[in-house]
């Protein structure tokens, strides 16, 4: 029968799957808890960045014309008329002969064009808490426009400043705080059912007894779930026998998911029903894949969810995931970049591939001003532990057979690796 099995192209295969996804809808969650979600409204600036032209420096604002030839040894001489520290304004009007001691971030005193920085006066700004002087020695020129900022110098108003799809981070919270978005508007995130089969498998809370493992496959994808922005539902272990693999299905269908994942049970094994019990109640295709580690790949519909069956060899899942589940999920979330950001590094050890396209586990370092990549240890599809020392992943292309030591070689850094 696995002749009659589609062997598909990792591109295929993925334009395949991702055909069958789409963005879910938004939700508004408060801007605290943006971080790591996917806008889903463009965002178009509703004031000025800064809104007001404030001081760069703290210092004193005066006219430049005030200023224009003032020296060590000719200062200019003015007539401190304010004081506007950030966080308030004033009503004088800086005429000529005239400057205001500023702070950083105070508005900019009508009348005045520039800042001359404390530093370049004679006012003793060291000593904290002193009081504003009656006038002030500037001893260097300034030109109109010194050390201010001007409103919308970073943004202007009605500016296009983010577009949907884009993945929040720490700084682009900063930025909706100051443009005043208390909540935002992002795609809601996805809920993934996840389960294991096999008889061999025990839960981590349960003894293991000969012949029987730790279920490995659940955490490593209810953390990649996560990590790409998804909600894990644990499932727990599905025997190797139809009933509990439709029982654990049906589990899934009522824990409200969007994309039901499995490991193992879906390729040619005697006891792998995960793919029939699926075509009973919906529509699975199952592929080869020409890839490595991982071949097999189901996908299909579990009572109109979307299924996707990794490979159960713990490495061969995580790869799984990677390829085929992180863009559905991304997608899911509305997220423009699926493509994960590719670097070249040069690989530092022979390496012998059998023409599939191939993800091997790697650590890379920067040295000697390039990125160098060294695999981890035996690249068995069963073992987990080079997986754990790798903090990238290597790419061997589809119909390469060898690639020399001192080749440049694509690379993707893992999450979380620092
Ligand atoms: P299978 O796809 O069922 O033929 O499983 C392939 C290999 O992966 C076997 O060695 C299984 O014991 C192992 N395996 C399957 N599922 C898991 C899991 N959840 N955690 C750890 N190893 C697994
Ligand atoms: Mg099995």
């Amino acid at each position: 029968m696995t002749q009659n099995v589609p062997l598909l192209e990792v591109s295929e295969a993925r334009r395949r799957l991702l055909d069958h996804f789409t963005p879910l809808e938004p939700e508004s969650i408060p801007l605290a808890e943006c971080v790591g979600r996917i806008l889903a409204k463009d965002m178009i600036a509703p004031y000025d960045l800064p809104p007001f032209p404030n001081s760069a420096m703290d210092g004193f604002a005066v006219r430049a014309a005030d200023v224009a030839v003032a020296s060590q040894q000719t200062p200019a001489i003015l007539r401190v008329v304010a004081d506007v520290p950030a966080g308030r304004t004033v009503e004088t009007v800086i005429q000529f002969g005239e400057a205001a001691r500023i702070m950083t971030g105070a508005p900019l005193p009508f009348g005045a064009d520039c800042v001359v920085p404390v530093e370049d006066t004679d006012f003793n700004y060291r000593q904290p808490g002193i009081s504003v002087p009656h006038v002030v020695k500037i001893y260097r020129p300034a030109i109109e426009g010194a050390n201010v900022r001007p409103a919308g110098e970073d943004v202007r108003q009605g500016e296009l400043v983010m577009n949907a799809g884009h993945c929040l981070r720490p700084q682009d919270a900063g930025f909706l705080s100051m443009l005043g978005q208390a909540h935002v508007s992002v795609r809601r995130r996805p809920r993934v059912a996840i389960f294991s089969s096999g008889d061999e498998l025990v839960e981590i809370d349960q003894p293991l007894a000969p012949g029987k493992i730790h279920d490995a496959n659940s955490y490593t994808l209810a953390g990649l779930v996560k990590q790409n922005g998804g909600v894990a539902l644990h499932l727990g272990v599905a025997a190797d026998d139809p009933r509990a693999v439709r029982e654990i299905l049906d589990r899934a269908v009522e824990s409200r998911a969007d994309l039901i994942l499995s490991s193992a049970g879906v390729s040619v094994g005697a006891l792998d029903f995960v793919r029939s019990v699926v075509e009973q109640e919906g529509s699975l295709g199952f592929w080869r894949v020409n890839m490595r580690p991982g071949k097999p790949i189901a996908f299909g519909h579990y009572r109109n969810i979307p299924f996707i069956g990794l490979p159960g060899n713990p490495v061969s899942a995580y790869v799984g995931f990677e390829i085929f589940v992180r863009p559905a999920l991304l997608k899911m979330q509305g997220a423009v970049q699926l493509e994960r950001h590719w670097q070249l590094a040069r690989l530092m050890e022979p390496i012998e591939s059998d023409g599939r396209e191939t993800y091997l586990r790697a650590i890379v370092r920067f040295k000697d001003d390039e990125i160098q990549a060294r695999l981890t240890g035996h690249q068995g599809s069963g073992n987990l532990r080079s997986l754990v020392q790798a903090n990238a992943l290597l790419f061997i292309p589809s119909g390469v057979k060898s690639v020399p030591s001192g080749s440049l070689v694509r690379i993707f850094l893992l999450d979380g690796a620092v």
